[in-house]
């Protein structure tokens, strides 16, 4: 069989991840990021076939110009001929988009409609679909949304309790994020148990810079914690996570605060970086918590104590749980913070393997616990791969429904 190979691209405001991926092999041929775009020293860093290199860009150079630089790059290394399809990672899918789709030009109009609720990430999106469809015009182009996975999540868990017309007029509700993380963290605990992804109840803890969970009941999500927003939920690198609405008014009515400060303090400011008044970087954090910092050290603590009330609350959708997984960056590599984790959760009799727990970092996973009942494991997460698998699947059947 003929490789698969899907271009898989992430757009963010400033910056532009991507892999070259090959769906049947799952292996990343090329990654990178091209990164500082509009501004006055960008670059693209990227690894091929285990190499590093850095390709400095013009000063200003924008995402068109980031994306045509990539074309030529693919087409020194002589790879571009072979790729099948493009895949985009989109974080709002809204309503309108429970799973992935081929973009055509109305899928793309229903994108930019349902960018009213993301404007801090989907026109970055946008730019990057239309930048390939110029560069790449003869491939086809996939959705993966971040949106659709929690689509499943019933109306008692997606509403917030506001005036109902915000929903129904405005579509002011929950929608979640890092579907394809939980996803795809979902299919390999169903491996990794043995157990069929239509049984499996487990709780999916997505740590990155960006952090969320998602309860997971029969394979389907049943709550998350983002919300409206990706602000939502726990503590966050920079974000706040829950906080009392009343603060944002309080902020602006009482402290002078104008409502683009209040994003920026709830969005960039908060979070670890708030509370330690040091870093966002959890590494940075831990480093300095062992050496007696008190900020860090009370970072480390909310960041923990938020995580496992938040786990805790989710035997209320799923009933039975058969396992809590740890993945992201954070989840994946801090056996600091899985430790002091579990040990809160004494409730679900959850006994820590030390060893396993230290072992199971940089990209090793497994399970960490050694006590009947749920099980606590490491997965290492891979949103790339769901986006290439689904964009070959989606792009094979539609050539054979051509047929
Ligand atoms: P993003 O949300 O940007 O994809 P990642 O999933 O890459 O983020 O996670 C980034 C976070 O993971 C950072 O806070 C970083 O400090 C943390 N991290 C990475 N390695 C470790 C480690 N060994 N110990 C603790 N935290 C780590």
């Amino acid at each position: 069989m003929s490789n698969k190979l899907v271009f898989v691209l992430n757009c963010g405001s400033s910056s532009l991840k991507f892999a070259l991926i090959d769906s049947l092999t799952q292996q990343q041929i090329l990654s990178g990021l091209a990164d500082s775009l509009g501004g006055q020293a960008p670059f693209i860093r990227f690894k091929y076939r285990g190499n590093k290199q850095t390709i400095d860009l013009h000063s200003n150079t924008e995402h068109q110009q980031a994306i045509d630089s990539l074309v030529t790059l693919l087409n020194q290394l002589g790879l571009t001929n072979q790729i099948n399809a493009i895949g985009h990672r989109v974080v709002h899918g809204g309503e309108k988009f429970t799973q992935s789709v081929l973009i055509d030009s109305q899928v793309l109009a229903q994108i930019e409609q349902v960018s009213q609720l993301a404007p801090l990430h989907n026109p970055a999106n946008i730019i990057g679909i239309k930048a390939c469809q110029l560069a790449f015009d003869t491939l086809p182009q996939v959705a993966v949304f971040d949106t659709a996975f929690h689509q499943s999540i019933p109306k008692h868990a997606f509403l917030y309790a506001l005036p109902h017309q915000l929903y129904s007029e405005h579509g002011i509700r929950r929608y979640g994020f890092h579907g394809t993380s939980h996803f795809f963290i979902a299919t390999q605990a169903s491996k990794l148990l043995n157990i069929e992804l239509e049984q499996l109840n487990i709780i999916s803890a997505h740590l990155g810079n960006g952090a969320s969970i998602t309860a997971i009941k029969n394979g389907k999500s049943v709550d998350t914690s983002m919300g409206l927003t990706p602000l939502e939920g726990l503590v966050m690198g920079t974000r706040c996570g829950d906080i009392d609405p009343a603060i944002s008014g309080y902020l602006i009515d009482q402290l002078g605060y104008s409502q683009a400060q209040v994003t920026a303090l709830l969005n960039k400011e908060s979070g670890l970086l708030g509370i330690s008044e040091l870093s966002n970087d959890c590494r940075v954090i831990e480093e300095n918590a062992q050496q007696g910092h008190v900020g860090a050290q009370l970072a480390l603590d909310i960041f923990c104590y938020r995580l496992a009330k938040y786990i805790a609350s989710y035997t209320v959708p799923l009933g039975r749980l058969d396992a809590l997984v740890f993945t992201g960056g954070i989840g994946e590599n801090s056996d600091t913070i899985r430790a002091k984790v579990l040990a809160m959760l004494t409730i679900f009799g959850f006994e820590l393997d030390p060893t396993a727990n230290t072992t199971a970092r940089f990209g090793q996973g497994g399970q960490i616990t050694t006590n009947q009942g749920p099980k606590a494991l490491v997965i290492p997460t891979d949103e790339e791969l769901v986006i290439a698998q689904d964009a070959i699947r989606l792009t094979t059947s539609a050539s054979s429904d051509k047929e």
